[in-house]
This record gives C-alpha cells, structure tokens and sequence, in this order.
C-alpha cells in the first residue's frame, strides 16, 4: 500500500495522487473507490455532471476507513453558480455522497453569463456554513483566477486544470503559485496517449516503472502539483499510485515537459473560456 506526501496550500492538505471518476459510475465506480483506498488512495475526485457520486460514496463506505482519512472533492457545475442555486447543487452532491461536508468544493467551469462576484460570495458563504472544508476553482484562466482570487473572502486552495506532458501550462502554474493555490492536474495521463510516447518509455525502461508511472511522477514533482488519474481498472489503481519510491533527474523533467506542443489541449468544450498561450 503507498500513501501519497499531502501538498499544503492556503491551509488545505491535499494527498498529492487522488482518483479521479469522470466516467466511473455504478457498482463498477464503487468497486474502483474501494481499490483505490485499499491501495492507499486518499483522495477521490468527483463532480455533480459525474452523476457518480452515490456511487463515490458508496466506495468510500466500503473502503472501510474513518471519513476524516480521506480527502474528497466535487464540483458545481456551470449551470448551478448562480447565489442559491450553487447551495443547492452542494447540498444535493452532499446527500448523494451521504457526507455532512465536502473537503473541496470547485466551480467546474467558469461561466461567462454569470457574474463572478456573486459565485464566489456563494461559495465561500458554503464555506463559511461548514458544507465544504476547502473551497476552489477548475478551468480557471490566470484573468479569471485574479478575479477570483480578488473577490474571495475565503482562501482558494487548488486550480484544476488539464496539465500532462504535451500540453505547457507554465502560465497556470505561476499564477497559482503566485497566491498559494495548489495545481490539480486532470487528464494528467493525456487519457492514456503519453504511455506510447518514445521518450516516457524510455524514461521508464530506465528506472523500471511504467510510462504511466512516469507521467505521473512528472507531475507529482512539480511544487504544489496534485495529480488524479483515472482508472477503473484494479491492477493500473495500484500503479498509479506507486509513483513515491523514485526521482526523475532535471534532465529527464525537461525532456517530458519539451514534449508539449500548440496543439496538444484535449479538453475545450465550445463554453470553455478564452485559454492562455504557453508560457
Ligand atoms: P486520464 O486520467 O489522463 O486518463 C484516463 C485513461 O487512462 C483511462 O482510459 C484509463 O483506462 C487509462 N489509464 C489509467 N491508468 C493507466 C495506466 N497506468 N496505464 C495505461 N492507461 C491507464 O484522463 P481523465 O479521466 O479524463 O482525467 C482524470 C480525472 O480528472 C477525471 O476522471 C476527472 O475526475 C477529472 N477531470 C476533471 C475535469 C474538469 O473539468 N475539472 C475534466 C476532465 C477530467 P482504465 O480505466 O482502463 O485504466
């Protein structure tokens, strides 16, 4: 079992490898919950647009472990960020997962017909009435995270955003380290398309570890990044985790980060906002 080192910002403790579930759902979605935290998974990412989260919620009760051991986020989604409509979706999400308080809660994607000021005081009034332990954003632009970070009277403890080797999120990065936020990265394995890429497996072969395996130490070694793979699968669960028993030289760091290439975004739906250029 491998427990992942927690990555401290603005007052939260995040376990740096957490699992993500966007299409992980039902007794399937439960069972992989249930892996990972027996794996030493203690951090599960999900969302209201997952539709999953009974199911989340089912695979932590079965996990077996005290809920104050495991770190869990969802996620608003862009419809709900409207005052009294974000309560709503957070009160809903907690009766799915059956948990009295979320440990992040994120705005899933900014929404331009919305006026920030008023989601923000949302979600940090959430906060403030102990619905969500930690409050954050996700498909933040550095524009955006200013405003954000500008109108919260409540810290912001990570942006999630698509971050693996072919995609440069330099800008992203700086920005939240500038005000103390973690990075979560999602997509973190570029849905899979990085265990092929020449380079990673030769990296890999290297230290005897798998192209995912180094993929996600690229990311983990990153101050204040956080990364949540995917996996419904019980086997590639435990891999995924596995990433705290060896270094990726500066070299190599730099190799995998020079694999990002202009084109290299897979997730930009037509309501995404306008997205920084690599930096
Ligand atoms: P991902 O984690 O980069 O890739 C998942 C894919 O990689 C799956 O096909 C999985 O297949 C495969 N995989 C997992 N581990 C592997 C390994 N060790 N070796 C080879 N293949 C492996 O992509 P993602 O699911 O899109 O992103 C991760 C999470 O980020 C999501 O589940 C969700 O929680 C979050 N997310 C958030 C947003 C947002 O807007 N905030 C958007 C997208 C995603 P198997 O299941 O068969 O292993």
């Amino acid at each position: 079992m491998t427990k992942a080192p927690l990555v401290h910002a603005n007052g939260a403790a995040i376990p740096a490898i957490g699992l993500g579930t966007w299409r992980l759902a039902g007794d399937d979605g439960a069972q992989a919950v249930r892996w990972a935290i027996e794996a030493g998974y203690r951090h599960v990412d999900t969302a209201a647009m997952y539709g999953n989260e009974e199911a989340v919620g089912a695979g932590i009760r079965a996990g077996g472990i005290d809920r104050d051991e495991i770190f869990v986020t969802t996620k608003v989604w862009a419809d709900d960020l409207a005052p009294g409509d974000l309560e709503r979706s957070t009160e809903a999400s907690l009766r799915r997962l059956r948990l009295d308080a979320v440990d992040l809660l994120l705005i899933h994607w900014p929404n331009s017909a919305v006026p920030l000021r008023g989601t923000i005081e949302a979600l940090c009034g959430v906060k403030r009435a102990g619905l969500a332990r930690h409050i954050g954003v996700a498909n933040f632009t550095v524009a955006l995270l200013e405003e954000a970070v500008g109108l919260a009277s409540e810290p912001l403890v990570t942006n999630q955003c698509e971050y693996h080797p072919f995609l440069n999120q330099g800008r992203v990065l700086a920005a939240c380290r500038r005000h103390g936020l973690s990075f979560t990265s999602y997509c973190p394995l570029g849905r899979a398309t990085v265990v092929s890429e020449p380079v990673i497996a030769e990296i890999a072969a290297r230290h005897g570890k798998t192209p995912a395996q180094v993929v996600l130490r690229w990311h983990v070694q990153q101050p204040g990044v956080i990364a949540i793979p995917k996996s419904g699968n019980r086997q590639r669960i435990a891999e995924n985790i596995a990433v705290f028993d060896f270094t990726l030289t500066d070299d190599a760091m730099r190799r995998i980060s020079s694999l990002a290439r202009p084109d290299g975004r897979m997730i930009s739906p037509s309501f995404a906002p306008a997205w920084d250029t690599a930096a």
